[in-house]
């Protein structure tokens, strides 16, 4: 197979997600003169986004100040954020909500019209601004007509298979078309990898099926390391599918029970309740469960019933459709049963405050990123801010960092050409369900939701297997058009990649910290770990890791975390 075209911009952005369409809406509007080009695999309302229910925080209240934004977040994430990044999101997030507002989206108001906000976990205020319990959602529509509004050029359904660069320098994106099974470069000064998170490397899990890690792992395989990879985050309260309950039914007032009628939360955080971080909620479910007090099913019950029909049916009614539909149960008269389920890619690709990368041109944002403001344990409402905060700062950064277009070097384009031709050379002996299951597995057993040194370094190992295996899969069908078949495959190799990644990063981190939560080291170990992990390539397969300290400005780190 052939390239079939060649397109050329100034900045080519690889998701069209919150981060994505952010940084394109913020880029048309302050450099219109600049070619801007966004590709995504999916249509971009389909992008994972639109599934967050909860809300987006900020300090936009009149009681409330970014400091406290910022303390709270430093806290909940175990010190290991960085604290000018941190500062960064919880000093912009006013104005986010101010942009995103100008742009059109349509807040939920309290009587006084002012934004409305709900309590979310970990944190001392009602800080949470929301459309009902749809506010991805409701962002990620409005960010769609505003990239549609600018004219900004949007490639829907064309999966980018490789980042090309030569391990200094970006030269481009390749990614066929799904419609048509075209192949195109799209040459650009400067790249933006915004795509998302990498949950589903743990099978079960509150994310869609297209967060497979791809921008994380194209990054990583073009000389970026990854960093934090062993911190996934497990949201408390999935339904048994997996797909998840708010966190805002429990800000609403929702709580926990076990099998005996107890709030359980009153052991594990007496203070915060229900409202506690969820590495803590995680782990209590997980013990209750475990220790005989979960129900026949597996799960303990989260209770809505008392917040009556009315308040249910006006802010939280997706909530009430999911319990219903997959669930079997409507809230209003009956509790719902959960559990924990993965949910959030703290770790990712490595960048600065700025959203660059080591590699000149090659920027990332979102939760594809690694910008360190989620530390140990991701804050609820902090992503979506995330997206939008250093998708605004990122149209602020490329712009400023772009010289001339450098040729991409033919031999460059060449060799991935040839990776990519090669999956479609000769016969399988894989296949790509049974890796895919298999890697799931090995995630789920050896690095869950607590950990041990044995069982991470068996998983260490097991996956390191079924990643030396998938130099047996092939691609059936060679004809690219709706190619279903190449999709997956190509997801598969990215999410090995990931998940080697997280094995091999968190074998190495000998305390418990967030929601890497260590059976063999219980405490946190600020002499020896307030540091993050990146993990880089060497020659392909071999893994190298690096430990960098975190970003210390004003507020020295607690030794531990108590709510
Ligand atoms: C169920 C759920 C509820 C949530 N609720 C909340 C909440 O209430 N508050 C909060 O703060 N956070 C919430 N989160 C987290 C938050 O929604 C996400 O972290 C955030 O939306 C990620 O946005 P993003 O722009 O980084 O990526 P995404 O929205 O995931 O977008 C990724 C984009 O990349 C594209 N892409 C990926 N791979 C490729 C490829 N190979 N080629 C081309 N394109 C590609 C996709 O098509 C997509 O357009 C929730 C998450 C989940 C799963």
């Amino acid at each position: 197979m052939q390239i079939s075209e060649r397109f050329e911009y100034d900045v080519a952005i690889m998701g069209a997600g919150l981060a994505g369409m952010s940084a394109a809406v913020k880029m048309a509007e302050d450099h219109p003169d600049l070619k801007v080009a966004v590709l995504t695999k999916v249509h971009p309302v389909r992008s994972h986004s639109g599934a967050a229910q909860g809300g987006i925080n900020a300090a936009v209240a009149r009681d409330d100040k970014w400091e406290d934004h910022y303390y709270d977040t430093l806290k909940g994430g175990w010190f290991l954020g960085d604290q000018d990044a941190v500062r960064v999101l919880t000093e912009q997030a006013p104005n986010a909500i101010y942009e995103l507002d100008r742009w059109g989206t349509s807040f939920s108001r309290s009587a006084d019209g002012n934004y409305a906000q709900r309590p979310f976990g970990g944190q001392r205020r009602n800080r949470t601004c929301y459309v009902q319990d749809i506010t991805g959602h409701a962002l990620l529509t409005t960010l769609f007509e505003q990239v549609t509004k600018r004219g900004v050029d949007v490639f829907w359904e064309w999966f980018v298979f490789s980042i090309v660069s030569d391990g200094k320098d970006f030269y481009g994106f390749l990614a066929f078309d799904l419609k048509t099974g075209k192949i195109g470069f799209f040459s650009a000064k400067a790249g933006l990898v915004a795509t998302g998170g990498a949950g589903r490397v743990f099978g079960q899990s509150s994310n869609a099926l297209i967060n497979t890690g791809d921008g994380m792992a194209l990054a990583w395989r073009a000389g970026v390391p990854l960093k934090d990879m062993e911190f996934f985050q497990t949201h408390p309260t999935g339904i048994p599918n997996g797909i998840l309950i708010t966190e805002g039914a429990r800000g609403e007032g929702g709580y926990l029970v076990n099998k005996h009628g107890e709030r359980f939360m009153e052991k594990y955080a007496p203070q915060f309740m229900e409202l506690a971080p969820r590495d803590l909620v995680a782990r209590s479910i997980h013990t209750e469960i475990v220790e005989g007090r979960g129900f026949d099913d597996g799960c303990v019950r989260l209770d809505l019933r008392h917040l009556g029909k009315e308040k249910l049916t006006q802010r939280l009614p997706q909530i009430r459709e999911i319990a219903m539909y997959f669930a079997g149960v409507d809230p209003i008269d009956d509790p719902i049963p959960v559990r924990p389920t993965v949910h959030y890619t703290m770790g990712g690709v490595d960048v600065n405050t700025d959203c660059a990368t080591p590699v000149r041109g090659l920027f990332a944002a979102g939760e594809a990123a690694c910008v360190s403001v989620h530390g140990a344990n991701r804050l609820g409402g902090n992503s979506l801010l995330e997206t939008v905060v250093f998708g605004i700062r990122a149209a602020a950064m490329i712009p400023k960092s772009l010289g001339e277009k450098k040729e991409a070097p033919a031999s460059l384009i060449e060799a991935e050409m040839a990776n990519f031709n090669a999956l479609f050379d000769g016969e399988a002996t894989e296949s790509v369900p049974a890796l895919r299951t298999e890697m799931e597995k090995t995630m789920v057993a050896g690095l869950g939701i607590k950990r041990d040194a044995a069982g991470m370094k068996k998983g260490l190992t097991d996956i390191e297997a079924v990643r030396a295996r998938f130099s047996g899969v092939r691609v059936a069908n060679r004809n690219l058009t709706f190619n279903m078949e190449a999709f997956r495959a190509i997801e598969l190799g990215c999410m090995l990649d990931i998940a080697y990644a997280c094995a091999f990063a968190s074998v190495a981190r000998e305390e418990s910290r967030g929601s890497h939560y260590h059976l063999d080291f219980p405490k946190m170990d600020n002499a020896r770990f307030l540091k993050h992990s990146l993990v880089t390539r060497e020659d392909g397969n071999k893994l190298h890791l690096d430990h960098l300290d975190v970003t210390i400005v004003d507020t020295k780190p607690l030794d531990q975390i108590t709510y």
